[in-house]
């Protein structure tokens, strides 16, 4: 047990209200801090409790309002295990002094592999085969695909999972055409990765374009007509990023006409999107908001998890004696 942690009244107590890997929980049990477990826990149940702690750890089940937020009078850290903060009223968090962090990073390279994943899938028509394999027909002269050595990648967001991707694509033999608001790192560059000056520049030249782009005011249809006209007819398009990054209505136009060749989707405009026809289109690959959900990723989460509330009170407590 930690020695800064080994008084009664100094344990801190931390709820964790949605199932995360079990490492996690045993490294912040080990580091002496009082650990409750309620992967299933209720709204209402959590209304009730919420004033007894100073750590939440939570995914994207749990809802924290304001209403609950003013309630969690101990409160000072609220960590989420993954990405996104959609689930928490991150401006009330602050008002109050409560400390918001999430672990981004513990995703990266399950969304690289899932991106391209799909963009071999997309290639070789992996899911068309599948598909009609299981009605018993053998489409092999209808399934002539493409290598996707040599082909050009156009990766959009040259953040973490971005370069990802594009160290994997390398590794495969594939071109990689970049572009990002932020300077592309010099490093990438003597990998051979090609800077875009402008997004234009990689849909007009990419076979594949993976979007790795944080929802914003600027990214919001982002991909929309005016870039979906720019590609190429036999290129593909693939968003492992946020839905509405997307035009999807635009989308779904640029597949019926046959102006893009197709699309592989992990994330959608509403989730769950339901029997959307986009998604029942035979150009179109989709797959339901997977690209965190490996076991590796979920064990990575919860470790940072605990690692960031371990820090968090270990500098808290030192610095309060
Ligand atoms: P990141 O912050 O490391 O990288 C994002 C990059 O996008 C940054 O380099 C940023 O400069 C760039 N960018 C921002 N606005 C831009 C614009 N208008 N044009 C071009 N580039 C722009 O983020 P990340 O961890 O690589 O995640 C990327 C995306 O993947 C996010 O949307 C995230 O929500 C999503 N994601 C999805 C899943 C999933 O399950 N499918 C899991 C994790 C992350």
């Amino acid at each position: 047990m930690s020695p800064e942690f080994k008084s009664e009244e100094l344990t801190v107590k931390v709820l964790i209200c949605d199932p995360i890997h079990e490492d996690g929980i045993k490294r912040i049990e080990s580091a002496g801090l009082a650990v409750d477990y309620r992967p299933e826990i209720t709204q209402d149940e959590l209304s009730h409790m919420i004033g007894e702690y100073e750590a939440l750890i939570v995914r994207s089940r749990t809802k924290l309002g304001k209403n609950l937020l003013k309630k969690a009078k101990k409160l000072k850290l609220i960590v989420r295990a993954g990405v996104g903060l959609d689930n928490i009223d991150v401006d009330t968090a602050r008002k109050l002094g409560i400390k918001v962090v999430n672990t981004p990073a513990a995703l990266t390279n399950a969304v690289a592999e899932l991106a391209l994943g799909l963009i071999i899938c997309l290639a070789r028509r992996i899911n068309f085969c599948d598909l009609e394999m299981k009605k018993g027909k053998w489409v092999k002269k209808k399934a002539i695909g493409m290598e996707i050595s040599g082909k050009i990648l156009g990766i959009v967001g040259f953040g973490r999972i971005g370069r990802c991707l594009a160290e994997k694509a390398l590794a495969l033999g594939m071109k990689v055409i970049a572009y990002d608001i932020i300077e592309i790192p010099d490093r990438y560059l003597r990998m051979g990765v090609i800077s875009a000056k402008k997004i234009d520049d990689v849909f007009k030249n990419a076979d594949f374009i993976s979007l790795h782009v944080p929802l914003t005011k600027e990214t919001y249809h982002l991909v929309g007509e005016e870039l979906l006209s720019k590609m190429k007819k036999t290129a593909f398009l693939i968003n492992t990023s946020r839905g509405a990054v997307v035009d999807s209505k635009a989308l779904k136009k640029f597949l019926e006409e046959g102006k893009i060749a197709g699309a592989a989707l992990d994330v959608f405009e509403v989730e769950p999107p339901g029997k959307d026809e986009l998604i029942m289109m035979n150009n179109v690959v989709a797959t339901p908001h997977i690209g965190g959900q490996t076991v590796e990723a979920q064990r990575k989460a919860a470790l940072m998890a605990a690692d960031e509330i371990i820090n968090f009170f270990k500098g808290e407590r030192l610095f309060s004696r």
